[in-house]
Protein backbone atom coordinates (compact mmCIF):
# COMPACT_ATOMS: atom_id res chain seq x y z
CA UNK A 1 0.00 0.00 0.00
CA UNK A 2 1.28 3.40 -0.76
CA UNK A 3 0.76 6.80 -0.80
CA UNK A 4 -0.41 9.11 -3.41
CA UNK A 5 -0.83 12.84 -4.16
CA UNK A 6 -3.19 13.97 -6.99
CA UNK A 7 -3.79 17.32 -8.13
CA UNK A 8 -6.19 18.65 -10.36
CA UNK A 9 -6.13 21.94 -12.38
CA UNK A 10 -9.08 24.53 -12.79
CA UNK A 11 -10.22 23.41 -15.70
CA UNK A 12 -10.29 19.67 -15.03
CA UNK A 13 -13.01 20.93 -12.32
CA UNK A 14 -14.33 23.35 -14.46
CA UNK A 15 -18.28 21.72 -13.49
CA UNK A 16 -20.48 19.20 -12.56
CA UNK A 17 -19.58 16.43 -14.99
CA UNK A 18 -15.98 17.57 -14.81
CA UNK A 19 -16.06 17.16 -10.92
CA UNK A 20 -17.39 13.55 -11.28
CA UNK A 21 -14.67 12.38 -13.43
CA UNK A 22 -11.91 13.43 -11.24
CA UNK A 23 -14.04 12.02 -8.33
CA UNK A 24 -13.96 8.82 -10.46
CA UNK A 25 -9.93 8.95 -10.92
CA UNK A 26 -9.61 9.63 -7.37
CA UNK A 27 -11.59 6.56 -6.27
CA UNK A 28 -9.76 4.27 -8.35
CA UNK A 29 -6.61 4.84 -7.17
CA UNK A 30 -8.33 4.45 -3.61
CA UNK A 31 -9.80 1.25 -4.56
CA UNK A 32 -5.80 -0.09 -5.13
CA UNK A 33 -5.52 0.31 -2.06
CA UNK A 34 -3.58 3.00 -1.79
CA UNK A 35 -4.10 6.58 0.94
CA UNK A 36 -4.91 9.31 -1.36
CA UNK A 37 -4.27 13.16 -1.22
CA UNK A 38 -5.98 15.12 -3.78
CA UNK A 39 -4.80 18.88 -4.04
CA UNK A 40 -7.88 20.80 -6.17
CA UNK A 41 -7.33 24.22 -7.48
CA UNK A 42 -10.27 26.79 -8.21
CA UNK A 43 -12.70 25.68 -11.09
CA UNK A 44 -12.17 27.48 -14.34
CA UNK A 45 -11.88 30.89 -14.80
CA UNK A 46 -12.49 31.74 -10.96
CA UNK A 47 -10.06 33.12 -9.96
CA UNK A 48 -9.49 35.50 -13.07
CA UNK A 49 -13.46 36.47 -12.14
CA UNK A 50 -12.37 36.83 -8.45
CA UNK A 51 -9.71 39.17 -9.60
CA UNK A 52 -11.79 41.15 -11.80
CA UNK A 53 -14.73 41.21 -9.20
CA UNK A 54 -11.63 42.90 -6.37
CA UNK A 55 -10.39 45.27 -9.83
CA UNK A 56 -14.17 46.90 -9.80
CA UNK A 57 -14.62 47.44 -6.14
CA UNK A 58 -11.13 49.01 -5.54
CA UNK A 59 -8.04 48.55 -8.26
CA UNK A 60 -5.65 49.45 -4.98
CA UNK A 61 -6.85 46.57 -2.72
CA UNK A 62 -4.46 45.14 0.13
CA UNK A 63 -2.52 41.65 -0.77
CA UNK A 64 -3.99 40.76 2.01
CA UNK A 65 -7.39 41.15 1.70
CA UNK A 66 -6.82 39.51 -2.37
CA UNK A 67 -5.77 36.82 -0.83
CA UNK A 68 -8.49 36.28 1.40
CA UNK A 69 -10.88 36.68 -1.41
CA UNK A 70 -8.63 34.03 -4.15
CA UNK A 71 -8.78 31.59 -1.33
CA UNK A 72 -12.24 31.07 -1.52
CA UNK A 73 -12.34 29.60 -5.33
CA UNK A 74 -10.47 26.30 -3.84
CA UNK A 75 -12.62 26.31 -1.15
CA UNK A 76 -16.09 25.98 -3.48
CA UNK A 77 -13.42 23.25 -5.46
CA UNK A 78 -13.01 21.24 -2.48
CA UNK A 79 -16.21 21.10 -0.94
CA UNK A 80 -17.88 19.71 -4.45
CA UNK A 81 -15.07 17.25 -4.92
CA UNK A 82 -15.77 15.79 -1.28
CA UNK A 83 -19.32 15.70 -2.09
CA UNK A 84 -18.55 13.84 -4.98
CA UNK A 85 -16.81 11.30 -3.75
CA UNK A 86 -19.31 11.25 -0.91
CA UNK A 87 -21.65 10.21 -3.77
CA UNK A 88 -19.55 7.46 -5.42
CA UNK A 89 -19.92 6.13 -1.85
CA UNK A 90 -16.26 6.38 -0.12
CA UNK A 91 -15.17 8.23 3.05
CA UNK A 92 -13.68 11.97 2.47
CA UNK A 93 -13.01 14.97 4.01
CA UNK A 94 -11.53 18.28 2.47
CA UNK A 95 -9.68 20.60 4.35
CA UNK A 96 -8.27 24.11 3.58
CA UNK A 97 -4.62 25.19 3.61
CA UNK A 98 -5.12 26.27 7.44
CA UNK A 99 -6.80 22.82 8.34
CA UNK A 100 -4.14 21.34 6.95
CA UNK A 101 -0.71 23.24 8.30
CA UNK A 102 0.34 25.00 5.62
CA UNK A 103 2.11 27.23 6.83
CA UNK A 104 3.59 30.11 5.01
CA UNK A 105 5.88 33.55 5.15
CA UNK A 106 4.03 36.38 5.16
CA UNK A 107 4.23 37.89 1.29
CA UNK A 108 0.59 38.25 0.33
CA UNK A 109 0.16 36.86 -3.31
CA UNK A 110 3.76 35.11 -3.54
CA UNK A 111 3.81 33.29 -0.09
CA UNK A 112 6.63 30.70 0.60
CA UNK A 113 5.96 27.45 2.13
CA UNK A 114 7.92 27.07 5.48
CA UNK A 115 6.67 24.35 7.18
CA UNK A 116 3.86 21.90 6.96
CA UNK A 117 2.18 19.78 10.25
CA UNK A 118 0.65 17.22 8.64
CA UNK A 119 -0.66 15.85 12.24
CA UNK A 120 -4.55 16.46 10.76
CA UNK A 121 -3.91 14.73 7.40
CA UNK A 122 -2.01 11.94 8.73
CA UNK A 123 -5.17 11.34 11.06
CA UNK A 124 -7.86 11.41 8.82
CA UNK A 125 -5.51 9.01 5.98
CA UNK A 126 -5.40 6.96 9.24
CA UNK A 127 -9.23 6.62 9.23
CA UNK A 128 -9.25 5.55 5.88
CA UNK A 129 -10.60 9.24 4.46
CA UNK A 130 -9.41 10.34 1.12
CA UNK A 131 -8.02 13.55 1.78
CA UNK A 132 -8.97 16.85 -0.52
CA UNK A 133 -6.78 19.81 0.22
CA UNK A 134 -7.30 23.25 -1.18
CA UNK A 135 -4.49 24.21 -3.24
CA UNK A 136 -2.66 27.61 -3.90
CA UNK A 137 -3.25 28.45 -0.18
CA UNK A 138 -1.92 28.68 3.15
CA UNK A 139 -1.56 30.92 6.54
CA UNK A 140 1.15 33.04 7.79
CA UNK A 141 2.06 33.59 11.58
CA UNK A 142 -0.58 35.95 12.34
CA UNK A 143 -3.24 33.40 11.04
CA UNK A 144 -4.06 35.22 8.02
CA UNK A 145 -4.58 33.37 4.67
CA UNK A 146 -1.91 33.76 1.94
CA UNK A 147 -1.80 32.56 -1.39
CA UNK A 148 1.44 30.99 -3.23
CA UNK A 149 1.31 33.00 -6.53
CA UNK A 150 -0.55 31.98 -9.83
CA UNK A 151 -0.41 28.46 -10.85
CA UNK A 152 0.67 27.72 -6.99
CA UNK A 153 -1.56 24.83 -6.47
CA UNK A 154 0.74 22.57 -8.29
CA UNK A 155 3.36 23.57 -5.37
CA UNK A 156 0.82 22.94 -2.51
CA UNK A 157 0.79 18.89 -4.09
CA UNK A 158 4.57 18.86 -4.70
CA UNK A 159 4.89 20.49 -0.60
CA UNK A 160 2.46 17.65 0.45
CA UNK A 161 3.74 14.79 -1.22
CA UNK A 162 7.34 15.86 -0.12
CA UNK A 163 6.25 16.41 3.82
CA UNK A 164 4.29 13.08 3.52
CA UNK A 165 7.02 11.25 2.12
CA UNK A 166 4.64 10.33 -1.05
CA UNK A 167 5.20 7.59 -3.35
CA UNK A 168 4.01 9.58 -6.29
CA UNK A 169 2.96 13.04 -7.16
CA UNK A 170 0.72 13.36 -10.13
CA UNK A 171 -0.38 16.60 -11.56
CA UNK A 172 -3.50 15.91 -13.88
CA UNK A 173 -3.88 18.83 -16.35
CA UNK A 174 -5.96 19.70 -19.60
CA UNK A 175 -2.65 18.38 -22.08
CA UNK A 176 -1.32 14.82 -21.90
CA UNK A 177 2.30 16.11 -20.52
CA UNK A 178 5.08 18.49 -20.81
CA UNK A 179 5.35 19.26 -24.46
CA UNK A 180 8.41 20.52 -26.39
CA UNK A 181 6.31 23.93 -26.96
CA UNK A 182 2.66 24.91 -25.97
CA UNK A 183 0.95 22.51 -27.46
CA UNK A 184 -2.19 25.25 -28.03
CA UNK A 185 0.20 27.44 -30.04
CA UNK A 186 2.75 24.72 -31.70
CA UNK A 187 0.48 21.81 -33.01
CA UNK A 188 2.93 19.58 -34.09
CA UNK A 189 4.50 20.21 -30.23
CA UNK A 190 6.22 16.35 -29.81
CA UNK A 191 5.37 15.15 -25.85
CA UNK A 192 7.96 14.81 -24.04
CA UNK A 193 8.16 11.03 -21.99
CA UNK A 194 10.55 12.29 -19.58
CA UNK A 195 12.66 16.05 -18.48
CA UNK A 196 14.54 16.45 -15.70
CA UNK A 197 13.89 18.89 -13.02
CA UNK A 198 16.49 21.25 -14.13
CA UNK A 199 15.04 21.81 -17.76
CA UNK A 200 11.57 21.81 -16.44
CA UNK A 201 12.30 24.29 -14.02
CA UNK A 202 14.23 26.67 -16.41
CA UNK A 203 11.11 26.26 -18.87
CA UNK A 204 8.45 26.73 -16.28
CA UNK A 205 10.08 29.90 -14.81
CA UNK A 206 10.34 31.08 -18.68
CA UNK A 207 6.44 30.97 -18.75
CA UNK A 208 5.58 27.52 -19.46
CA UNK A 209 2.97 27.49 -17.10
CA UNK A 210 2.14 23.70 -17.45
CA UNK A 211 3.90 23.19 -13.50
CA UNK A 212 4.46 26.11 -11.15
CA UNK A 213 8.23 26.70 -11.13
CA UNK A 214 8.00 26.44 -7.36
CA UNK A 215 6.94 22.96 -7.80
CA UNK A 216 9.07 21.92 -10.05
CA UNK A 217 11.91 23.10 -7.75
CA UNK A 218 10.79 21.53 -4.59
CA UNK A 219 10.63 18.61 -6.13
CA UNK A 220 14.05 18.80 -6.90
CA UNK A 221 15.12 19.54 -3.42
CA UNK A 222 13.07 16.61 -1.94
CA UNK A 223 13.28 13.93 -4.73
CA UNK A 224 9.35 14.13 -5.39
CA UNK A 225 8.63 11.46 -8.26
CA UNK A 226 6.23 14.33 -9.96
CA UNK A 227 4.40 13.09 -13.59
CA UNK A 228 2.09 15.42 -15.63
CA UNK A 229 -0.84 13.76 -16.87
CA UNK A 230 -4.40 13.95 -18.62
CA UNK A 231 -7.49 14.17 -16.30
CA UNK A 232 -9.19 13.18 -19.28
CA UNK A 233 -7.34 10.62 -21.00
CA UNK A 234 -6.05 7.38 -19.82
CA UNK A 235 -2.50 7.54 -21.29
CA UNK A 236 1.09 8.10 -19.65
CA UNK A 237 1.88 11.65 -19.20
CA UNK A 238 5.47 12.94 -19.08
CA UNK A 239 7.97 11.99 -16.15
CA UNK A 240 9.84 14.61 -14.61
CA UNK A 241 13.36 13.64 -12.95
CA UNK A 242 16.88 13.93 -11.63
CA UNK A 243 18.88 12.21 -14.38
CA UNK A 244 17.23 11.53 -18.12
CA UNK A 245 18.75 9.78 -20.80
CA UNK A 246 20.29 12.90 -22.69
CA UNK A 247 20.17 11.34 -26.44
CA UNK A 248 21.84 14.67 -26.88
CA UNK A 249 18.73 16.79 -27.63
CA UNK A 250 20.31 20.19 -27.54
CA UNK A 251 17.27 21.45 -27.06
CA UNK A 252 14.36 20.48 -24.99
CA UNK A 253 11.79 22.96 -25.60
CA UNK A 254 10.63 26.42 -26.57
CA UNK A 255 8.76 29.06 -23.73
CA UNK A 256 6.84 32.27 -24.02
CA UNK A 257 6.26 34.46 -21.45
CA UNK A 258 3.74 37.63 -21.55
CA UNK A 259 4.47 39.14 -18.35
CA UNK A 260 7.29 41.12 -19.22
CA UNK A 261 7.99 44.74 -19.38
CA UNK A 262 11.11 46.87 -20.43
CA UNK A 263 12.74 50.41 -18.86
CA UNK A 264 15.27 52.16 -20.20
CA UNK A 265 16.84 54.65 -18.47
CA UNK A 266 19.22 57.11 -20.77
CA UNK A 267 22.36 59.24 -20.40
CA UNK A 268 23.89 57.90 -16.69
CA UNK A 269 27.12 58.50 -15.71
CA UNK A 270 29.60 55.95 -17.32
CA UNK A 271 31.28 55.80 -13.87
CA UNK A 272 31.34 52.81 -11.23
CA UNK A 273 28.56 52.62 -9.32
CA UNK A 274 25.65 53.70 -11.59
CA UNK A 275 24.10 50.08 -11.91
CA UNK A 276 24.30 49.13 -8.10
CA UNK A 277 22.30 52.09 -7.45
CA UNK A 278 20.02 51.71 -9.96
CA UNK A 279 19.35 47.89 -9.09
CA UNK A 280 19.99 48.11 -5.12
CA UNK A 281 16.91 50.26 -5.20
CA UNK A 282 14.82 48.03 -6.71
CA UNK A 283 15.70 45.01 -4.98
CA UNK A 284 15.24 47.24 -1.72
CA UNK A 285 11.25 47.27 -2.69
CA UNK A 286 11.17 43.20 -4.21
CA UNK A 287 11.47 44.64 -7.35
CA UNK A 288 13.24 41.20 -9.76
CA UNK A 289 15.12 42.26 -12.94
CA UNK A 290 15.34 40.02 -15.56
CA UNK A 291 17.40 40.93 -18.67
CA UNK A 292 19.86 43.94 -18.72
CA UNK A 293 21.81 45.22 -21.30
CA UNK A 294 24.28 48.21 -20.76
CA UNK A 295 25.23 50.27 -23.56
CA UNK A 296 28.78 51.07 -24.70
CA UNK A 297 29.85 54.12 -22.62
CA UNK A 298 30.12 57.64 -25.16
CA UNK A 299 31.22 60.96 -23.99
CA UNK A 300 31.03 60.00 -20.00
CA UNK A 301 27.78 58.51 -20.44
CA UNK A 302 26.06 55.55 -21.09
CA UNK A 303 22.11 53.83 -20.77
CA UNK A 304 20.60 50.72 -19.00
CA UNK A 305 17.85 49.08 -20.20
CA UNK A 306 16.70 45.41 -17.74
CA UNK A 307 13.13 44.32 -17.77
CA UNK A 308 10.62 43.68 -15.08
CA UNK A 309 6.90 41.58 -14.57
CA UNK A 310 4.45 44.16 -16.09
CA UNK A 311 3.18 44.21 -12.38
CA UNK A 312 6.25 45.67 -10.95
CA UNK A 313 6.27 48.57 -13.51
CA UNK A 314 4.86 51.26 -12.18
CA UNK A 315 6.50 50.67 -8.98
CA UNK A 316 9.87 50.76 -10.37
CA UNK A 317 9.25 53.52 -12.54
CA UNK A 318 7.98 55.52 -9.71
CA UNK A 319 11.19 54.63 -7.15
CA UNK A 320 13.75 55.92 -10.24
CA UNK A 321 11.91 58.93 -10.85
CA UNK A 322 11.66 59.52 -7.33
CA UNK A 323 15.89 59.00 -6.90
CA UNK A 324 16.60 60.71 -10.15
CA UNK A 325 19.17 63.19 -8.64
CA UNK A 326 20.62 60.35 -6.60
CA UNK A 327 21.13 57.51 -9.75
CA UNK A 328 22.03 60.59 -12.02
CA UNK A 329 19.78 60.23 -15.47
CA UNK A 330 18.65 62.07 -18.19
CA UNK A 331 15.54 60.38 -19.24
CA UNK A 332 14.05 57.08 -18.60
CA UNK A 333 11.38 55.41 -20.75
CA UNK A 334 9.36 52.41 -20.70
CA UNK A 335 7.52 49.92 -22.98
CA UNK A 336 5.23 46.76 -22.91
CA UNK A 337 3.57 44.77 -25.36
CA UNK A 338 6.63 42.76 -25.21
CA UNK A 339 7.19 38.52 -25.04
CA UNK A 340 9.87 37.04 -24.04
CA UNK A 341 10.84 33.85 -26.05
CA UNK A 342 13.43 31.45 -25.04
CA UNK A 343 14.61 28.11 -25.49
CA UNK A 344 15.48 25.43 -23.09
CA UNK A 345 17.88 22.25 -22.96
CA UNK A 346 20.92 20.97 -20.79
CA UNK A 347 22.41 20.17 -24.02
CA UNK A 348 23.02 23.65 -25.43
CA UNK A 349 25.85 24.33 -23.41
CA UNK A 350 29.06 24.95 -25.05
CA UNK A 351 27.17 24.87 -28.50
CA UNK A 352 26.90 28.35 -30.10
CA UNK A 353 25.19 26.76 -32.59
CA UNK A 354 22.59 26.86 -30.97
CA UNK A 355 21.61 30.67 -30.14
CA UNK A 356 22.85 31.09 -34.09
CA UNK A 357 20.11 28.91 -35.19
CA UNK A 358 17.39 30.35 -33.03
CA UNK A 359 18.29 33.88 -34.23
CA UNK A 360 18.53 32.57 -37.99
CA UNK A 361 14.74 31.10 -37.63
CA UNK A 362 13.93 35.00 -36.34
CA UNK A 363 15.72 36.64 -39.00
CA UNK A 364 13.64 34.04 -41.67
CA UNK A 365 10.60 35.95 -40.16
CA UNK A 366 11.33 39.18 -40.12
CA UNK A 367 11.46 39.32 -36.30
CA UNK A 368 13.41 41.92 -34.63
CA UNK A 369 14.92 41.14 -31.27
CA UNK A 370 15.44 43.70 -28.69
CA UNK A 371 17.26 42.21 -26.02
CA UNK A 372 18.71 38.99 -25.47
CA UNK A 373 20.15 36.80 -22.93
CA UNK A 374 21.88 33.27 -22.13
CA UNK A 375 22.88 31.01 -19.43
CA UNK A 376 23.81 27.29 -19.54
CA UNK A 377 20.64 26.03 -19.87
CA UNK A 378 18.58 28.57 -22.21
CA UNK A 379 19.02 31.36 -24.57
CA UNK A 380 16.10 34.23 -23.88
CA UNK A 381 14.89 37.01 -26.55
CA UNK A 382 12.53 40.03 -26.34
CA UNK A 383 10.49 40.90 -29.19
CA UNK A 384 6.77 42.31 -29.65
CA UNK A 385 3.87 40.96 -28.23
CA UNK A 386 2.15 40.79 -31.90
CA UNK A 387 4.95 38.22 -33.09
CA UNK A 388 5.57 36.12 -30.40
CA UNK A 389 3.53 33.22 -31.63
CA UNK A 390 5.11 33.19 -35.12
CA UNK A 391 8.60 33.31 -33.40
CA UNK A 392 7.35 30.38 -31.50
CA UNK A 393 6.27 28.74 -34.27
CA UNK A 394 9.43 29.87 -36.20
CA UNK A 395 12.06 28.82 -33.61
CA UNK A 396 10.69 25.60 -33.32
CA UNK A 397 10.16 24.33 -36.61
CA UNK A 398 13.77 25.06 -36.64
CA UNK A 399 15.26 22.95 -34.29
CA UNK A 400 14.16 19.29 -34.85
CA UNK A 401 12.30 17.85 -31.91
CA UNK A 402 11.13 14.41 -33.70
CA UNK A 403 13.58 12.06 -33.20
P1 LIG B 1 -4.16 23.73 -14.74
O1 LIG B 1 -5.38 24.56 -14.61
O2 LIG B 1 -4.44 22.27 -14.86
O3 LIG B 1 -3.13 24.04 -13.69
P2 LIG B 1 -2.62 25.31 -16.63
O4 LIG B 1 -3.41 26.13 -17.58
O5 LIG B 1 -2.00 26.00 -15.47
O6 LIG B 1 -3.54 24.09 -16.16
O7 LIG B 1 -1.47 24.52 -17.40
C1 LIG B 1 -1.76 23.75 -18.54
C2 LIG B 1 -1.50 24.56 -19.80
O8 LIG B 1 -0.11 24.82 -19.91
C3 LIG B 1 -1.84 23.85 -21.08
O9 LIG B 1 -3.20 23.99 -21.41
C4 LIG B 1 -0.92 24.52 -22.10
O10 LIG B 1 -1.61 25.47 -22.87
C5 LIG B 1 0.12 25.25 -21.25
N1 LIG B 1 1.51 24.97 -21.62
C6 LIG B 1 2.48 25.90 -21.81
N2 LIG B 1 3.63 25.34 -22.16
C7 LIG B 1 3.43 24.00 -22.19
C8 LIG B 1 4.27 22.89 -22.50
N3 LIG B 1 5.56 23.03 -22.81
N4 LIG B 1 3.72 21.64 -22.44
C9 LIG B 1 2.42 21.47 -22.11
N5 LIG B 1 1.58 22.50 -21.83
C10 LIG B 1 2.06 23.76 -21.86
N1 LIG C 1 -6.41 29.09 -8.73
C1 LIG C 1 -5.05 29.58 -8.75
C2 LIG C 1 -4.76 30.26 -10.09
O1 LIG C 1 -5.64 30.33 -10.93
C3 LIG C 1 -4.03 28.51 -8.44
C4 LIG C 1 -3.88 27.41 -9.48
O2 LIG C 1 -4.69 27.29 -10.41
O3 LIG C 1 -2.92 26.65 -9.37
O4 LIG C 1 -3.70 30.76 -10.28
MG1 LIG D 1 -1.61 25.49 -13.48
Amino acid sequence: MGLVVQKFGGSSVADAKKVMNVAERVTDEYKKGNNVVVVVSAQGDTTDELIEKANEINPNHSKREMDMLLSTGEQISISLLAMAIEKLGFPVISLTGWQVGMKTDSNYSQARIRKIDTERICMELDKKNIVVVAGFQGINKYDDITTLGRGGSDTTAVALAAALHADICEIYTDVDGVYTTDPRIVKDAVKLSEISYDEMLELASLGANVLHNRSVEMAKKYNVNLEVKSSFQRVPGTVVKEEVDMEKMLVRGVARDNDVARIAVIGLKDEPGTAFKIFSLLSKSKINVDIILQSIGRENTKDISFTVTEGNLNKALEILEQNKDLIGYKDISSSTNLSKVSIVGAGMVNNPGVASKMFEALFESSINIHMISTSELKVSVLVDRDVAERAVKAIHDKFDFTN
